[in-house]
């Protein structure tokens, strides 16, 4: 069966710099939603809680119930917000407010300008009332920025939004909120760091999404990829391989079929542009549900060690690579 490798030593690396960053290992929270973004939600959580992360951010309950134990505080993004002793739950809508179990832990996400969900800059006053009323524990506020891996100045503006929200919530009365704004593009982007918490996913995983490297951080991929051969044969000069019969051989040559295919996540592409794997091999012709042809007779390859690169072949990002692969494939950490 194709298998995916969870580099250790490459994930406290990222969490390493991204703790010289933050100033302190308690001020990050490993963001796991999606599987980990692919990466496995179980085995990550633990790998972090082991490295000293004290926070976790998932995007349903049911993933915060199966890793809660590992972690003083866990955020859900998207869920029903109930009352639970370790886990915080998103405001997202005045809606939110109104139908949250008393006594719910919640963290008010503001609408700084990304304009996807939260509470309007204009109605956190409403928020802040509306929680006190339905005697919800505001534990934290936060947003989200809509551009910190583009070059502009938006970041900053949103910033500057979040920095009155913060002086709201402090004048309203609110003790022990914490404040968060940051994923990792605004992290790698910023010099000092002061705010409660960073939400970091990407950058744990290996990542930098910025367009120009902004400092010296070097992150280093966690996941890799591999499939292992099925079988082999040979293939005379112009004969056809997989749907289609897209790829037509020039000469005589050997090639292997190796278990992977776009029913285990892996990008179909287009035929007309192969995708060259990890070492450097192209895939011939389509990609099936279940397999890849290649022009090899190893026993196992490495299709895939640095989701970056893969991304820029597929035209796409490195979290839609790691994030699309199937949660069946085994994960092993190395
Ligand atoms: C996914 C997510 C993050 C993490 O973003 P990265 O770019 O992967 O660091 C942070 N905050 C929120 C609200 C998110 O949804």
């Amino acid at each position: 069966m194709a298998f995916i490798t969870i580099n250790k030593k490459n994930f406290y690396h990222n969490l390493n710099q991204i703790a010289l960053k933050t100033g302190s290992v308690d001020k990050i929270a490993i963001v796991l939603k999606d599987n980990a973004y692919g990466h496995g939600l179980e085995l990550m959580a633990k790998l972090a809680s082991e490295f000293g992360i004290k926070h976790a951010v998932v995007r349903k309950s049911i993933e915060a119930e199966s890793i809660e134990a590992l972690f003083e505080t866990v955020l859900v993004l998207g869920d029903k917000i109930v009352k639970e002793d370790k886990c915080s739950f998103a405001v997202n809508s005045l809606e939110d407010i109104k139908l949250a179990e008393k006594g719910a832990k919640v963290e008010l996400k503001v609408d700084t300008g990304m304009h996807r969900n939260g509470i309007a800059l204009d109605e956190v006053d409403v928020a802040l009332a509306l929680i006190k009323e339905q005697a919800l524990n505001l534990v934290g506020v936060m947003t989200h920025f809509r551009s910190a891996d583009e070059l502009s100045s938006e970041l900053f503006w949103q910033q500057k939004n979040f920095d009155k929200v913060k002086e709201q919530v402090r004048e309203s009365g609110f003790e022990n909120v914490r404040f968060h704004s940051h994923n990792s593009a605004a992290i790698l982007r910023y010099k000092h760091f002061d705010e409660d918490l960073v939400r970091v996913g990407i950058g744990a995983y290996g990542y930098n999404e910025l367009p120009i490297p902004f400092d010296e951080v070097t992150l280093k991929p966690v996941l890799a990829l591999h499939a292992k051969k099925i079988s082999t044969r040979v293939l005379q000069k112009g004969e056809r391989v997989g749907y289609g019969g897209d790829f037509i051989a020039p000469k005589e040559m050997t090639v292997s079929t190796y278990d992977l295919g776009y029913g285990d996540g892996w990008c179909r592409g287009n035929s007309g542009q192969p995708y060259s794997i990890a070492e450097g091999l192209l895939i011939l012709g389509r990609v099936s549900m279940d397999f890849i042809v290649l022009e090899s007779t190893k026993d196992e390859v490495c299709v895939m060690n640095d989701a970056k690169e893969a991304a820029k072949q597929f035209g796409t990002i490195s979290y839609e690579v790691t994030t699309a692969l199937s949660s069946d494939i085994e994960r092993k950490i190395i």
